[in-house]
């Protein structure tokens, strides 16, 4: 049986553009939902300035107080340096470090160049020498809300600079929602082409309604991996009109008709993504939390 692993972004990127600030209390309670619902890989929490993302000022905290799980691979998002030696503070068990493919984006959300933030990481990972993971991100590598389109070719320039680091992983990421399967299965199968020993993971945001589709497209072009958050919530602050990730139950639901396995239950998300809409206040994306699965459980 074909197996996608699912990365639980909700905690992190999920609550990171809401206006109502979940209390750390509540963002435990979260991440402890996600695990009972089979997340065993878990972005929950971003290491970066507090004075930018208050949504996350708490990052310390929620790592004090996540449950001790071998089981879990509980992952940290740094921009830079200093956000990568904070993460390592505390103690996460792996580094999500982000780099955006467009030199406009990656100014305003890390006040570099791109491939300055790649010559950052690589100091980064040879200073770490393999003791914590890295998987790398990048963002915007379908398209840039400043710039408008990103080639390819930038896309593999980036690509070729990050390899270099040995990540366990990369992830090339549709930030503002404008991807379409076509393009996914053009990038994705062009990285798996050049580096078939990188894993890729894919994070979709469903701000054009294709992000089931590109993650569909991403998982038959060779990812092995796809971030998802639970009711389908989230958003960069600093992308204009950014709207939430696809829907973790959405994703479980059509890989469980699809025979492919992720460890998930998918009435357990379900029961997440609603818990969580109380939590928030208002409506929140996902769609197979409305309507439920099918065959309806017995
Ligand atoms: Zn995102």
């Amino acid at each position: 049986m074909t197996t996608i692993e699912i990365v639980e972004v909700s905690p992190r990127d999920g609550l990171q553009n809401e206006k109502t600030l979940l209390s750390t209390g509540d963002k435990l309670a979260l991440i402890g939902k996600a695990i009972d619902a089979g997340v065993r890989r878990m972005e929950v929490a971003s290491f970066v300035n507090p004075k930018k993302v208050p949504q996350m000022a708490d990052a310390e905290a929620v790592m004090a107080g996540l449950p001790a799980r071998d089981d879990v691979t509980y992952v940290g998002l740094a921009l830079n340096e200093r956000g990568f030696e904070r993460a390592v503070a505390a103690d996460v068990d792996e580094v999500n470090f982000a780099v955006m493919a467009s030199d406009t984006f990656n100014r305003r959300n890390q006040g570099a160049d791109a491939f300055e933030t790649a010559r950052q990481l690589t100091t980064i990972a040879d200073n770490a020498q393999g003791k914590i993971p890295i998987g790398v991100t990048i963002g915007t590598a379908f398209g840039c809300p400043f710039e408008g389109e990103v080639s390819l070719y930038r896309v593999l320039s980036l690509v070729e600079a990050i390899a270099a680091t040995l990540p366990r992983e990369i992830a090339l990421a549709d930030t503002i929602g404008v991807a379409t399967p076509r393009d996914v299965a053009e990038r994705v199968g062009a990285v798996r082409d050049r580096y078939p020993d990188v894993p890729i993971r894919c994070h979709f945001h469903n701000t054009r309604n294709t992000g089931i589709a590109n993650a569909w497209a991403a998982i038959e072009a060779g990812a092995t991996t796809l971030d998802s958050s639970l009711g389908g919530v989230g958003g960069c602050p600093f992308a204009p009109a950014a709207t939430g990730n696809i829907a973790t139950e959405d994703l479980v639901y059509m890989l469980d008709r699809a025979g492919i396995a992720t460890g998930l239950d998918l009435g357990a998300c379900i029961d997440t993504a609603q818990w969580l809409e109380g939590k928030l206040g208002h409506a929140i994306p996902g769609q197979v939390m409305k309507a439920g699965g099918f065959p309806a459980p017995a």
